[in-house]
């Protein structure tokens, strides 16, 4: 069975095509500039490539270069579109409608519509994602909707709301969801098993540390607390993201600067985080680099980030009353080996302690333990892989499982 998994962004469109016999990606590829100008990009498992700027109106014509490349003579992958026998699409925002993947009907797409208000720019992508692919795939290919917020449903009620006036969760569904979901499902359950151990059993916290990042914790395979909230600027600093901050800091630069709200988010969203204390750049790269030059704002950057990760992982063995495993994934997490070694250092009263050499060894992909053999917790570096969830749940659905 093979799965078009695709990920719809307002003027992106990601895509890969799994092969759930072993599971392997046929074929994976981007649409980007969907409706600026156009570029495509598109590579197959057996290393053949193709790129070229192409205009994209819309995410149907972005669909239709998918479906094109996918069957090229040259660069094709399978020689009818009658070999897809579904397509899994990640959604970012399932309020509290959808609590676990589902199989997309009118109402689910209704569903997902209702939820724009909570996440503007994804949900109306998706939205849009999905009514192109049943235009140019058409209504016979099941299509099934995977949610970043599903994993976290499972979060009591004392962490998720927020302590504002109750009127405006019963109005407005004002709450905290978190995201990264499918991501931090698949780490959790893949720390489990390279643990050998039932996940029932054990105390996880996830970091999922990249541009977004969001720090979960985990007891018995189910979500207790998550550190992204309502949208995915809770929590940590990010990129260009600030993560959690004095609310009274929002409104006093607001009036300050007499920023609108719109501005106001601008300036949290895309002008903060790492990008806006170095100054250098919001790529965690380019700040490590200008930090180890000398530059003062760039380490500060660096000081925090290891900081807040620090804080919530502490806060967060408490929560769980102990952890029995610590996991890092995405482009910092699985890369910037600095980052793990300095937090995991502060962790060595609750008895962590990390191998520096192996540490130094898992990046670009390498899975596996990074913790020394008399550590008292499990730390792990696992690269994340939400396609393959979004292909496992979409076979599992459309086989009636
Ligand atoms: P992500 O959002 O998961 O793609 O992560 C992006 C972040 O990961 C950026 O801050 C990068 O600096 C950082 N990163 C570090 N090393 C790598 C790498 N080899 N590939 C991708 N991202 C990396």
């Amino acid at each position: 069975m093979k799965i078009l998994v695709i990920n719809a962004g307002s003027s992106s469109m990601k895509y890969q095509l799994i092969d759930m016999t072993d599971e392997s990606v046929i074929a994976k590829g981007n649409c980007e500039r969907i409706g600026v100008d156009g570029h495509f990009k598109h590579k197959t498992g057996d290393g053949r490539e193709y790129e070229t700027d192409v205009v994209m109106n819309n995410h149907t014509e972005a669909f239709v270069q998918i479906k094109n490349a996918l069957l090229d003579e040259n660069y094709g992958v399978i020689k009818n579109l009658s070999e897809v026998s579904a397509i899994g699409h990640r959604i970012v925002q399932g309020g509290s409608l959808f609590s676990e993947s589902t199989i997309v009907t009118e109402d689910v797409i209704k569903g997902i519509e209702s939820l724009i208000p909570l996440a503007p720019l994804h949900n109306a992508a998706h939205v849009q994602g999905i009514r192109a692919c049943l235009e140019v795939f058409g209504k016979d290919v099941p299509e099934v909707v995977v949610f970043d917020t599903a994993f976290h449903s499972t979060m009591p009620q004392k962490a998720f709301m927020y302590p504002v006036p109750y009127e405006y969760y019963e109005k407005y569904a004002v709450r905290r969801y978190g995201f990264h979901g499918t991501s931090h499902r698949y780490v959790s359950q893949r720390c489990a098993d390279l643990m050998g151990k039932d996940i029932k059993d054990l105390k996880i916290i996830t970091c999922h540390l990249g541009n977004g990042s969001s720090i979960t914790a985990i007891d018995g395979g189910k979500v207790v607390d998550t550190s992204m909230g309502l949208t995915p600027l809770d929590g940590i600093m990010m990129g260009t993201r600030t993560g959690a901050l004095d609310p009274s800091v929002v409104t006093f630069i607001a009036e300050k600067e007499h920023f609108s709200p719109t501005d106001m988010d601008t300036v949290l969203n895309k002008k903060s985080g790492l990008l806006g204390i170095s100054g250098v750049s919001s790529d965690d790269r380019d700040v490590t680099a200008a930090a180890e030059s000398g530059n003062e704002r760039a380490q500060l950057a660096i000081d925090i980030l290891e900081y807040e990760i620090l804080k919530y992982i502490g806060s967060y063995t408490a929560v769980l009353g102990g952890v029995d495993a610590i996991v890092f994934t995405a482009g910092i997490g699985e890369n910037q080996y600095t980052h793990r070694e300095n937090v995991c250092k502060k962790l060595a009263f609750a008895g962590v302690k990390v191998d520096e050499e192996v540490n130094k060894k898992s990046i670009r992909g390498v899975e596996g333990r990074i913790s020394a053999p008399d550590s008292k917790v499990d730390v792990f570096v696992i690269p994340t892989n939400e396609e393959l969830v979004i292909a496992r749940d979409t076979m599992k659905l459309v086989q009636g499982d």
